[in-house]
């Protein structure tokens, strides 16, 4: 599709292409979904488009918030063009509620509330299998200094005080998200990456028997079905949001 511009990189969800103004790129979004650094994949048609098209009105929406982000505009409905960064190689994890990776690995039950959001960083490094950092770590291995990461932990923060808030008006429980940052060529850290049903766990606050209906990539890892319809569901809810106010 973008083939007048050449492919830059290509990821296990998404193809960077080179833009004619050196300052920016175009993220085309793929039809692949894959889990547990890249074991389980699978193609479903139409999530490439989803994806863009959510993260398209959360970026709008973050920007309105007086977030930075990397995200200028769409190009079409599965590409957008964002500003050039340089990925910090840090997966930031924010968790309102204990699941998945959490509740492995320590004593936590999955669905408690957590008293204050807790950020993990972890590697981003598929050879390591993205390994759990600590600050101490991060200092070692210069990834970041000091500052920027303090920066980087009140962004999350921020976007999370932010995202609780948007998801909620539409009946979304924010459970957990994976953001990544990037700095532009003025040296900025910006949001980059995506926001997504692939990087966000959100649960729909719909049910009123307290099961866990997951409208997420959790419908892809543990086989629950309807990862499609889920993520439409996302998209549509957003929309009749965005759309009356
Ligand atoms: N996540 C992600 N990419 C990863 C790992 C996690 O986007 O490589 C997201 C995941 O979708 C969830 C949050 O980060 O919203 C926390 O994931 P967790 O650490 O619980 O890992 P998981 O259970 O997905 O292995």
């Amino acid at each position: 599709m973008n083939s007048e511009f050449g492919l830059l990189y290509e990821g296990k969800a998404k193809k960077i292409f080179a833009h004619r103004d050196s300052e920016k790129v175009i993220i085309e979004f793929k039809d692949d979904a894959t889990a547990f650094n890249a074991l389980k994949k699978s193609k479903f048609e139409g999530k490439g488009e989803l994806n863009c098209l959510i993260s398209s009105k959360i970026f709008e929406f973050l920007a309105k918030n007086q977030i930075p982000t990397h995200y200028l505009e769409l190009k079409n409905n599965n590409s957008m063009i964002t500003q050039k960064i340089k990925i910090i190689p840090l997966e930031v994890v924010l968790r309102n509620i204990a699941y998945g990776s959490l509740c492995k690995q320590t004593t936590i039950k999955p669905g408690s509330v957590l008293e204050a959001p807790l950020i993990d960083f972890y590697l981003k490094n598929d050879k390591l299998n993205d390994p759990l950092l600590t600050k101490d770590r991060i200092n070692l291995l210069k990834i970041i200094d000091n500052q920027d990461l303090e920066f980087i932990i009140n962004m999350t923060l921020k976007i999370n005080k932010v995202l609780k808030p948007f998801f909620y008006n539409i009946k979304l429980e924010l459970v957990d998200f994976k953001l990544e940052f990037g700095y532009n060529s003025k040296g900025q850290i910006l949001l980059g990456d995506e926001i997504s049903p692939d990087n966000c766990r959100l649960w729909d606050l719909n049910q009123n028997n307290g099961t866990i209906v997951s409208l997420d990539k959790d419908r892809f890892r543990n086989d629950l079905g309807g990862f499609i319809e889920a993520y439409t569901e996302i998209k549509n809810r957003i929309n009749n949001f965005i759309n009356s106010n």
